[in-house]
């Protein structure tokens, strides 16, 4: 009866079930056991089934799992905004709990166009942002997805109209090129009294292509929002909590959003949460101007076994050698990775902080690399021309050995080498 994501309801292939995962290994019902590559997507960054988290679920769950967040309020969600802030650049004061990514998108441009509004300009409803990017899965959030991988011809007519520059190409500050930001630039020239926000993912465009780009590319935004009045989102769901190497991607162009979304890795893997992230001014703003309130209010907002969840995972994190984690994982990336580039097959090979990307030149073939990297006792998947990893940080010099050698040799098995 289960319908899987981005999946036909039966399709070629089957989706493996999970008995129960450790660590950074995931054992299948039928005893196989699998080092996990993915961090199922960007979150269990302390691997799965973690004493601490687990302790801080249960804690909370003997006082109150849940309660409403209108008109009432919780010590879990007051300690997770004040460490967020804490954790952020300076200017982000106040904190918007929300309940997903997609969702966290969604209150961002909202915060946008109703600040604009508090503003007495009505007339800046629209986003700018670059091509190649993902946003979630939501309408609004669609909206500033890549116009062509996140289907905008299946939805047009629901679709809210944003502006679309080219994505960066540029990688690195030393080979800087003006033309990188020109089309950009010229757009926000031309459309700023329409745009209320800019919206990018910082430094790595992540399920839009697993693209990296340069941190000039975002202090020439920072910039430019600023010039032309427009605000400046960072979409940090999958780059913050240290993913990239620093604790948010915007610290290395040493920058500060307006607004800043945050999730995936908030809570270790363990609940759905996410959070808006904005400064006094645009608080206050909103809040000293009709209706006097942000229109905004999930029912599951700051959820308190979230929270809590939250607090104990952001502090295990700052307790943690991360940084030299994910440094050993651009090691260990680089010794694996980058011998591909002269395969046949391999188009170019991306490394960046705990991020490893092989882009094939051909799509893969889904079911039958799956197959390979379970049989080779390895979770990685793959979509489109695309295969990489992003391991819980945890992981062992001796499993992130494993996990590369199992990918690199599957990925030769795929390309016939
Ligand atoms: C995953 C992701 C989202 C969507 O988050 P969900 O929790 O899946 O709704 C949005 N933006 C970025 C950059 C993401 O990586």
């Amino acid at each position: 009866h289960v319908w899987h994501p981005y999946a036909p309801v039966e399709g070629a292939m089957p989706p493996y079930p999970v008995q129960h995962a450790q660590g950074v290994h995931l054992t299948l019902e039928d005893g196989r056991d699998l080092i996990d590559g993915m961090s199922s997507w960007w979150s269990v960054i302390h691997g799965y089934n973690h004493p601490v988290l687990n302790n801080a679920a249960k804690e909370q769950l003997d006082k109150m799992s849940h309660v409403m967040f209108g008109g009432l309020t919780h010590r879990p969600a007051a300690e997770l905004a004040a460490r967020l802030v804490k954790l952020t650049p300076e200017p982000l004061q106040r904190v918007f709990l929300c309940d997903s990514g997609s969702v966290s998108v969604e209150v961002a441009i909202k915060m946008a166009i109703q600040y604009w509004h508090a503003k007495g300009q009505p007339g800046k409803q629209r986003m700018l942002t670059i091509r190649r990017g993902y946003h979630g899965d939501t309408c609004g959030a669609m909206a500033v997805c890549d116009p062509e991988t996140g289907m905008h011809h299946l939805f047009t007519d629901v679709l809210s109209k944003h502006f679309f520059a080219d994505a960066p190409t540029v990688v690195n500050d030393a080979d800087w090129q003006d033309d990188d930001i020109a089309g950009f630039r010229e757009l926000l020239e031309t459309h700023h009294e329409q745009i209320a926000a800019v919206i990018l993912e910082p430094l790595v465009q992540g399920a839009g292509g697993m693209r990296f780009y340069a941190p000039e590319y975002l202090r020439q935004v920072r910039t430019l929002c600023d010039t032309h009045k427009v605000l400046f989102i960072a979409a940090e769901i999958a780059t913050g909590f240290g993913r990239t190497g620093t604790m948010f991607a915007c610290e290395q162009a040493n920058i500060s959003p307006d607004i800043m979304c945050l999730g995936k890795a908030i809570t270790g893997g363990y609940l759905t949460l996410a959070a808006v992230l904005t400064t006094e001014e645009i608080s206050r703003t909103i809040s000293t101007n009709a209706p006097n309130a942000f229109m905004h209010g999930p029912t599951f907002m700051a959820n308190p076994l979230a929270c809590a969840v939250a607090n104990a995972s952001i502090d295990l994190l700052l307790d943690s050698p991360w940084q030299e984690r994910i440094a050993a994982m651009s090691n260990a990336f680089a010794q694996h990775l980058l011998p591909c580039q002269s395969w046949d097959g391999i188009a170019e090979v991306r490394i960046k902080g705990g991020i490893g990307v092989l882009e094939l030149e051909q799509p893969v073939n889904m079911a039958a690399i799956t197959k390979r990297f379970v049989d080779k006792g390895v979770w990685i998947r793959p979509f489109g021309k695309l295969v990489y990893v992003m391991p819980p940080y945890i992981i062992s010099d001796e499993e992130l050995n494993q996990l590369l050698t199992a990918m690199t040799a599957a990925v030769a098995e795929e390309l016939d080498l």
